[in-house]
């Protein structure tokens, strides 16, 4: 397919425009927003290889108060990733009494620190009881409102909850709906609060005609781009490696396709949405 072959055949992540070396020609750079790369095996490698790609930073995103203590102190040193603290819907039953430790952490790495998430309503696999996932996601819409920090919000088959929990917490300044999936009626409730959506390799499946539709109507301005690896692979890559932040200008190149706009003008925009979301170096003042 045409809008593919600007990445050749090989499955190998390639910046679109100019090389990696930092010379003076036009570069498209990409933010991952939402990856999950902290426990890889070869992390230096995962990191390397996305500098390569093109990929300027990546927020690493903690799941559990077990993530949220261990990641920032192994990512504080690695270069252009960021960490978050926030327990995962999934973790919410076990991860209930310990939750004020996240204040602690954002305390005690206040530079390294870009965010309180992932959290939010899992009704689909439902690992925790719902009261429990509603008590711990509205906790972290606080501590989010409370430090005018992002929030990363996970939700799935829980629309009507997650929208009237935010409505009873206040929406954070900066709120991001991750991997959203919705479809078009979704997007526009989610805009309307003045929340980003961040579209993952998901928009690249036959399947997501819905999202693609969201995507379509969303304001260039309000969308990012994440992988959300090792979940999720673009359908475009073939190799049997796990999905990683080098493969964002997949999604990012789809999320162009679908908007019809060129590829350096969505890497563009979404880069500088990210950087000041997340107050990344670079942002704007
Ligand atoms: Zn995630």
């Amino acid at each position: 397919m045409a809008p593919d072959a600007a990445f050749g055949s090989s499955g190998a992540p390639a910046p679109v425009v100019g090389p990696a070396d930092g010379t003076a020609e036009a570069t498209v750079e990409w933010i991952d927003n939402h990856c999950h790369v902290a426990g890889s095996s070869d992390l230096a490698g995962v990191v390397s290889a996305a500098a390569a790609a093109g990929v300027v930073a990546m927020v690493d995103v903690a799941c559990s108060v077990e993530e949220s203590e261990q990641h920032p102190a192994l990512l504080a040193e690695v270069p252009n990733v960021w960490s978050t603290v926030g327990v995962h819907p999934h973790e919410a039953g076990p991860d209930e009494p310990r939750l004020g430790r996240l204040a602690e952490l954002l305390d005690e790495h206040p530079d390294h620190v870009v965010a309180v998430g992932e959290c939010g309503l899992d009704y689909f696999y439902e690992h925790s009881p719902r009261d429990a996932q509603q008590r711990v996601f509205a906790a972290q819409v606080q501590l989010a409102n409370e430090r005018d920090l992002p929030l990363v919000i996970h939700t799935r088959d829980a629309w009507e909850d997650t929208f009237s929990l935010l409505a009873a917490e206040g929406v954070p300044r900066r709120t991001v709906f991750h991997c959203f999936t919705g479809g078009p009626a979704e997007a526009e409730r989610c805009l309307e609060l003045g929340a980003v959506l961040s579209i993952s390799g998901i928009v690249t499946y036959s399947s997501a005609g819905d999202l693609r539709e969201a995507v379509a109507l969303t304001p260039l301005e309000r969308l990012m781009v994440e992988t959300d690896s090792p979940y999720l692979k673009p359908s475009q890559v073939k190799d049997k490696g796990r999905n990683r932040p080098a493969l964002v200008p997949y999604v990012g190149q789809k999320v162009a396709s679908v908007k019809g706009l060129p590829v350096e003008q969505v890497a563009a925009a979404t880069t500088a949405r990210a950087r000041e979301f997340f107050g990344l170096p670079g942002a704007p003042a």
